[in-house]
């Protein structure tokens, strides 16, 4: 079962790779965006971290759902609301147990996907977070680690791909050939989760 603490050690261990990784995330969205993709996060999740240890929820649905706020409130940019909505809706979908297993996590986490997709309107292909989200999300009653390896390889193939959501699609095909920044960071979320399952 995941309790409360579980899901705190997820989203610092979040906050500490997106620290790590600020820059190439920033990197990949200068061809494709506007160069702040690292920095939105950075600054989102650093905000994240420091609101959970300070109010520490009780809940993993709380938990959740206060990280999510943290994000809307603090990254501009279109990755803080979708970002935002996904751990919001995800919580939500969990309610208030005390601890949740993994299936139950992996159906709430699905629930956070589709409300990611409902408001940006992309589906995978569209070269966005989703396009790491949603093979994740399938993977993720097989294991953690099937996850973490469905989200790299997920970021990894959205290169090819023309972007159809997003900054990055008002470059048309000039879009081809790089990676999509989202889906990396997406990547990140489920490396942190798999460390946390294996901690
Ligand atoms: P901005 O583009 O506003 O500067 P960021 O750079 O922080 O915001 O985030 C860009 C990432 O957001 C993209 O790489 C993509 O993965 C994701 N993204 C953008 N628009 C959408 C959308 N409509 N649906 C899903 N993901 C999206
Ligand atoms: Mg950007
Ligand atoms: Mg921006």
């Amino acid at each position: 079962m995941l309790d409360a603490a579980f899901f705190r050690h997820w989203l610092t261990s979040a906050a500490a790779l997106v620290d790590r990784e600020a820059e190439r995330l920033t990197e990949l969205d200068s061809p494709i965006g506007d160069a702040d993709h690292g920095s939105n996060l950075q600054r989102g999740f650093a905000a994240v971290s420091a609101t959970l240890e300070k109010e520490a929820p009780a809940t993993p649905g709380a938990v959740l759902t206060l990280a999510g706020r943290q994000l809307i409130s603090t990254v501009g940019g279109a990755s803080g609301p979708l970002y935002g909505t996904l751990l919001r809706r995800t919580g939500k979908a969990l309610g208030d147990a005390a601890e949740v297993s993994e299936q139950q996590f992996a159906d709430a986490l699905r629930t956070g996907v589709d409300a990611v997709s409902a408001l940006g309107g992309a589906v995978p292909g569209d070269k966005t977070m989703l396009d790491a989200l949603v093979p994740a999300v399938d993977a993720l009653s097989e294991s953690f680690g099937a996850a973490r390896d469905a989200a790299g390889e997920g970021a990894l193939a959205t290169t090819p791909l023309q972007a159809r959501k997003g900054r990055a699609s008002y470059l048309g095909e000039r879009s081809i050939g790089h990676q999509d920044p989202g889906a990396t960071s997406s990547a990140l979320l489920f490396d942190a989760l798999a460390q946390t399952a294996e901690a």
